[in-house]
């Protein structure tokens, strides 16, 4: 196309040069042939003007003679020369034109014939001067001849004869000026007539004249008449040379003129004529190769037009049909190629994106196959997960409620029982907490397996979510039947299971509930084992409850007090009381655990153990925790920074607290915002929190780097074993109140205390026994040395602000409780034994020996 354009253009700019160069060449001709001819023309012309005028001057001169005339004829005599010479100089030998050499001769001869009729002009013109003169002597002779005899009246003959010749001669001169000019025949007559009747009349009064006049004057007479004869005859024959001559002289004049016109002035025309129709068949032939070229030109573009428009439109309409195609989901198919060569390559790329397009779609629908297949799978996945849980794969809830449904209108048409035990796991939560999510996934999937076979063939069991799970006891008779297999559940839990290569024992709790005696329909009755499951919860794990009305009570209660619970501390309804922990050989507050108390309006004030576990089921516990801390802390600060550089509070702290990460934190945090030691805290950590994995040895590592002591609260109900004891960074072990509570009356118990407190002080574990309430128990306990006591006996435990006062009390106190220990119970070598004989002698008057403190002092002082 590109080349297309450029012949088209090509084209247009040789046409311009062609037609440019021909009309120049045509110019340049007409240009030429007027320099050659044009004055060639002239001179023509001016030859034959002047030969016209030379002519004309003659012709004049022979009409008027004269002198005047013939110096015009002269002058254009030498016009003409001039104009020959001129001609001559011009012609310079073309051919076509008249030879110069002729024209001389030609003019030459034209001008002596006229130069001979101007002679013969001037002959006759004498030659009439002459007659005239003759003729006027005769007129004048008679004329006096006559006046002559009239005067005398003498010959009468004579006059008549005079008169008669006078008469002749008066015929001869009237029509002598035309005969002489012109010499008509009838004027030639008439002259002749006139002479002869005068040479009649003079012959005839010859004799008379002769005898009248006398012989000479008539042969004067006689001889001027025959002078005038003959200049008569002179002058018509001279006119008849003038009229031979002029003929002559115009037949040349003619000839000349003619032959100018056809060899000077004709050729001199057409050359010029012809020089024109050069140039006008140049411009013609220029303007008809314009019009060719323009014709070609045109018909190349048109061409060119014709080529693009199909060399574009063509592969255009074959994209827009193929892309059209494509698009409205045809099939792929390739595009034929061709056009110019942007669209050929677009072409090109067309087929690339269709053959990419078309390996795509193959990939695509393998995809789409795999897609399908795994679609099917997961759609099948997702039917069976919808009815199942997936970390146990037993049944789910929806499973469990299309299950028992069915099974209600059954039992209902065979007047059967179904019985709905509800289970939870007991303290799982913690070991969720403490050994990880993922042991906590598999602990419950062996408590899956467990239930699976438990129920197998003879039930239908479901996992509700969490740690909560569901038997249907199907064909129950009685609510005793569903008691049984309650209890038995139970007993089968008491077994230990094997998770990932641990062995470990974790109990259950259930709650149970029987149609159509505890409730009509499947969510009734699973609520109904909900409410008796909590019951069972707080009876004590491990238990199994039935479900009552009263349970239902029971359950809104609940409700309410975690409502009321969330807004405790906004209303400030929490209080921290502190109970103390004494040393009787020190005679000192050990320490004070800061002990968490609810009081609301009208309502005697609540104990942890009422409100506790329903704030860690309600999530409400952190922000309950945070809040302990920070007043124990701000209470301990209190005091330390009042004179009791040793206080210590120790502060319960709940599993999640502990495991959350942000206990050491918040309390690195306190002890710098109230400018105390480390030493001030103690946490307190019940036992089953510490049936843990590594995160929470390493909080209590990060408790002791910060310097806060760790003691291990209600040591000996839980699940950990002695030998754990040694491998936790702990710094007190607590002594629970039920193993304390029989020291004195259970032989076993006793042991237990005793190996306990020998273990810990192997440990280098310091001692303290809870729950202490009467003497009995404080005399076994002082039987151990350096153990730390807490108790009512002690102290209930007291409101801040009475503290300082027992503080400054203690050794009054502790004397008196010493006083009222009975002694047997004492072993006799121990350092209480020793202390509480000093204090009984010195009490029954004597000085006894070695106080063992100045508390009797103190108090007496
Ligand atoms: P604990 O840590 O073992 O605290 C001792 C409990 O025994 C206290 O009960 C105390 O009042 C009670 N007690 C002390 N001496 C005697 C006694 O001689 N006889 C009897 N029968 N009871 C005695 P309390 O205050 O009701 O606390 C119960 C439990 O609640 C605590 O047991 C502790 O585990 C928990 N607790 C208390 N305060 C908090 C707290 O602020 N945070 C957390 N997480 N738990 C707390
Ligand atoms: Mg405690
Ligand atoms: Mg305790």
């Amino acid at each position: 196309m590109a080349l297309g354009f450029l012949a088209a253009a090509l084209l247009v700019i040789g046409t311009n040069a062609v037609t440019f160069r021909t009309s120049a060449r045509a110019t340049q001709r007409v240009h030429q042939v007027q320099a050659q001819h044009e004055p060639l023309a002239r001179v023509a012309q001016n030859l034959a003007d002047t030969l016209a005028d030379f002519d004309r001057a003659v012709l004049d001169h022979l009409e008027r003679g004269g002198r005047v005339t013939e110096s015009l004829v002269d002058d254009s005599a030498a016009r003409l020369t001039h104009a020959a010479a001129a001609y001559a100089d011009l012609v310079d030998g073309r051919a076509q034109y008249l030879d110069p050499g002729v024209l001389d001769v030609l003019l030459a001869d034209y001008q002596r014939t006229a130069r001979e009729l101007v002679q013969l002009v001037e002959r006759r013109h004498e030659a009439v001067r002459r007659y005239w003169r003759l003729f006027d002597k005769l007129d004048s002779e008679l004329d006096a001849r006559r006046d002559a005899a009239e005067a005398t009246g003498d010959h009468v003959l004579s006059r008549r004869s005079i008169a008669e010749l006078s008469a002749a001669l008066d015929r001869i001169q009237d029509r002598l000026g035309s005969y002489i000019l012109f010499a008509g025949p009838q004027a030639a007559t008439e002259v002749t007539e006139g002479e002869r009747a005068f040479r009649v009349a003079l012959a005839r009064h010859a004799l008379e004249f002769e005898a009248v006049e006398g012989k000479a004057w008539f042969a004067d007479l006689s001889r001027t008449f025959e002078g005038m004869i003959a200049e008569r005859r002179a002058i018509v024959s001279l006119n008849a040379l003038l009229g031979s001559g002029t003929r002559k002289f115009l037949e040349s004049g003619a000839a000349i003129a003619l032959r100018i016109r056809n060899e000077l002035s004709e050729p001199a025309r057409r050359a010029l004529a012809a020089s024109a129709e050069d140039a006008s068949d140049t411009a013609l032939a220029a303007r008809e190769s314009v019009a060719t070229i323009s014709v070609a030109g045109l018909v190349i573009l048109l061409l060119i037009s014709f080529a693009t428009v199909i060399s574009v439109t063509v592969p255009v309409r074959r994209l827009t049909r193929a892309t059209l195609h494509i698009a409205s989901g045809g099939a792929r198919h390739a595009v034929n190629r061709g056009g110019i060569r942007e669209l050929d390559g677009l072409a090109g790329a067309f087929n690339h994106m269709v053959a990419q397009l078309i390996a795509a779609e193959r990939t695509v629908r393998g995809y789409q196959l795999q897609l399908e297949a795994r679609v099917e799978e997961r759609t099948r996945q997702l039917q069976h997960l919808a009815h199942h849980d997936p970390l146990t794969d037993l049944p789910n809830r929806r499973q469990l409620f299309l299950y028992l449904e069915s099974l209600l209108r059954t039992a209902v048409d065979r007047s059967e029982r179904v019985g709905l035990l509800f289970l939870d796991l007991d303290n799982f939560k913690t070991v969720n907490d403490s050994l990880g999510h993922e042991f906590g996934d598999k602990v419950l999937q062996a408590v899956g397996d467990r239930l699976r076979c438990a129920v197998s063939g003879r039930g239908f069991s479901a996992r509700l979510g969490g740690d909560e799970f569901t038997i249907v006891c199907e064909g129950a008779q009685g609510v005793e039947d569903v008691e049984a297999i309650a209890s038995a559940t139970i007993a089968e839990f008491q077994q230990a299971v094997m998770v990932a290569g641990r062995e470990i024992t974790i109990g259950v709790s259930i709650g149970a509930s029987v149609f159509p005696d505890h409730a009509e329909d499947a969510e009734a009755l699973l609520r109904a084992a909900d409410a008796a499951l909590f019951r069972a919860k707080d009876l004590g794990r491990n238990r199994y409850s039935i479900f009552s009305r009263e349970l239902l009570d029971l359950a809104a209660a609940r409700f309410q007090t975690e409502q009321a619970l969330r807004r405790a501390i906004e209303a400030d309804e929490f209080e921290l009381l502190y109970q103390p922990q004494v040393c009787f050989e020190s005679g000192q507050v050990s320490a004070v655990e800061a002990l968490l108390r609810w009081r609301r309006a009208g309502e005697a004030p609540l104990s942890p153990t009422e409100f506790l576990h329903v704030a860690e089921q309600s999530g409400l516990i952190a922000e309950i925790s945070a809040w302990v801390l920070q007043k124990a802390a701000a209470r301990a600060a209190q005091w330390y920074h009042n004179g009791w550089p040793d206080i210590r509070v120790a502060v319960n702290v709940s599993a999640k607290q502990l495991l959350d990460g942000a206990l050491v934190e918040d309390l690195r945090h306190l002890l710098e915002k109230y400018s105390i030691p480390a030493s001030c805290i103690e946490v307190e950590l019940t036992e089953n929190v510490l049936q843990t994995a590594p995160g929470t040895v390493e909080v209590l590592e990060r408790l002791r780097d910060l310097g806060a002591s760790v003691a291990l609260d209600d040591f000996g109900t839980g699940y950990s074993s002695l030998t754990s004891l040694e491998q936790l960074p702990l710094d007190r072990i607590k002594i629970d109140r039920s193993l304390v509570m029989s020291v004195d009356t259970n032989a076993r118990s006793a042991a237990i205390v005793r190996s306990i407190v020998g273990l810990s002080r192997s440990l280098g574990l310091k001692v303290t026994a809870e729950g202490v309430e009467r003497v009995e128990q404080l005399a076994f306990l002082l039987g151990f040395r350096g153990i730390d006591v807490q108790g009512f006996l002690v102290a209930s435990p007291l409101n801040a602000d009475a503290v300082a006062g027992f503080v400054r009390g203690i050794g009054a106190r502790l004397e008196d409780l010493l006083l009222e220990t009975p002694e047997a119970a004492f072993d006799p070598n121990s350092t209480g034994s020793m202390v509480v004989r000093h204090l009984k002698a010195a009490a029954a008057g004597g000085d006894g020996q070695g106080t063992p403190s100045g508390s009797r002092r103190r108090r007496t002082g």
